[in-house]
């Protein structure tokens, strides 16, 4: 047997070979045809490939569909959302700086913030998504990075985002950066909502996905895209990300291409269901307020109905800690079946987390407070039907 032959084996397959899916290309060590090549090759762009880190021709694809899907010109690959997140505070903040973050971002998010940016000195504040007018007053010369969050992470108000992006443009060196996670580039375009442009951008300058959420759909994978408009801006943080050695494996690249093309399906039969499901819980006498930005009378419904048609599939639900305690709704929690106990959304299972709101908000868009318990359901595919029977049998658990 020789061993080098199956090493260097002169066979190669034909260049030519077209599927219905992009192939999966696995590399750390990428070869170069000469130290010409090897000198001369340009890792900063998709001229090329360098080393497995800077990208193959699965990644790539990947980033290509994604900048498609958010309408924006280039997009970068994380291991999750949350590191994607962290790239965009690291690659813009430096020491005397400081972040302003919506009272109802996605918590890990907060806690950057709290700990390893005010680690390295740099500030934040948390300010009220709701109020416009109340951020143009905390804006000051030190603010670089404001970030938004639409509709906020679980207690689900829809911000006044033309608002607030509004606020933002008269601070032309303000970065903004939305987590685009709960609109997944359907709800509404963040670089294109009508705003007065700001270099080739007439939204938001950033725009961060968690794709373990949406474009996975399968519950099965963690990856996040930081996605930009402007080619400056992408550098930045293409540096930050090389520097870091942020990268993602092409088994996972390949499990978000092989969700991309049904996202936007798969994002309308959430939203069908939520709707319906926020409906009826609405009739519920158990609960004191249902959360979902396309009911009337939610937080910020108005907001939302400026941007959007589509919600997605997340419907929260405050019950009133006077009439029920957290215990109890625990038991309530406990009793569904076809929910199933768990974080994250976006698969095709129905997700169910119960959250203390005891300082969770500084801010108030819920009617009920400190002792209430908030519930998050996450709607999947499930048969409508059979989802409500479950919250129905739940529901009777929890009147006793
Ligand atoms: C899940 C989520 C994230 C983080 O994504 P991971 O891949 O779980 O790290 C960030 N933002 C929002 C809004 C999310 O829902």
């Amino acid at each position: 047997m020789d061993a080098t032959k199956l090493i260097h084996h002169p066979y190669k397959a034909p260049d030519s070979f077209e599927a219905v899916v992009p192939g999966v290309h696995k590399a750390s060590t990428v070869i170069f045809e000469d130290t010409a090549a090897l000198k001369n090759r340009q890792w900063k762009d998709k001229s090329g490939y360098t080393y497995g880190l800077h990208g193959t021709p699965t990644t790539f694809t990947l980033e290509e569909r994604l900048a498609t899907l958010e309408g924006g010109l280039q997009t970068l690959l994380a291991p999750s959302g949350l590191s994607a997140l962290a790239l965009v505070n690291m690659a813009i903040l430096r020491t005397g700086d400081e972040v302003l973050i919506p009272d109802n971002a996605y918590g890990p998010n907060k806690d950057f913030a709290r700990v390893e940016l005010a680690q390295w000195g740099i500030g934040h504040r948390f300010y009220d998504p709701m109020d416009a007018a109340a951020l143009a007053l905390m804006i000051g010369p030190k603010t670089r990075l404001l970030w938004l969050e639409a509709a906020g992470s679980v207690s689900l108000e829809f911000p006044d985002l033309l608002g607030l992006l509004n606020v933002a443009r008269s601070h032309p060196e303000l970065v903004t950066a939305l987590d685009n996670t709960w609109g997944a580039g359907l709800a509404f375009d963040a670089f294109d909502l009508g705003l007065p442009r700001k270099g080739d951008s007439s939204g938001v300058d950033i725009s961060v996905h968690a794709l373990t959420k949406y474009p996975s759909g399968g519950g099965d994978v963690l990856m996040g895209a930081v996605t930009t408009r402007d080619e400056h801006l992408h550098l930045r943080l293409k540096m930050t990300h090389m520097r870091l050695g942020l990268g993602v494996g092409a088994n996972d690249a390949e499990l978000v291409l092989r969700g991309l093309p049904s996202l936007a399906l798969r994002y309308a039969a959430h939203d069908a269901s939520a709707r319906r499901i926020a409906q009826w819980l609405v009739a519920r006498p158990e609960v004191a307020q249902v959360l979902h930005p396309a009911l009337p009378g939610s937080p910020g419904h108005a907001y939302w109905a400026q941007l959007c048609s589509a919600a997605g599939g997340l419907v929260s639900v405050v019950f009133d800690g006077q009439r029920f305690s957290a215990e109890r709704v625990d038991a309530f929690v406990d009793q569904l079946n076809l929910f199933k106990i768990g974080y994250s959304w976006g698969g095709p299972m129905s997700l169910v987390v119960p959250y203390s709101l005891r300082g969770m908000r500084q801010f108030g868009a819920l009617s009920t407070q400190a002792e209430s318990t908030l519930v998050r359901f996450a709607i999947g595919l499930e048969e409508t039907d059979h989802l409500i029977a479950d919250l129905a049998n739940a529901f009777n658990v929890l009147a006793g």
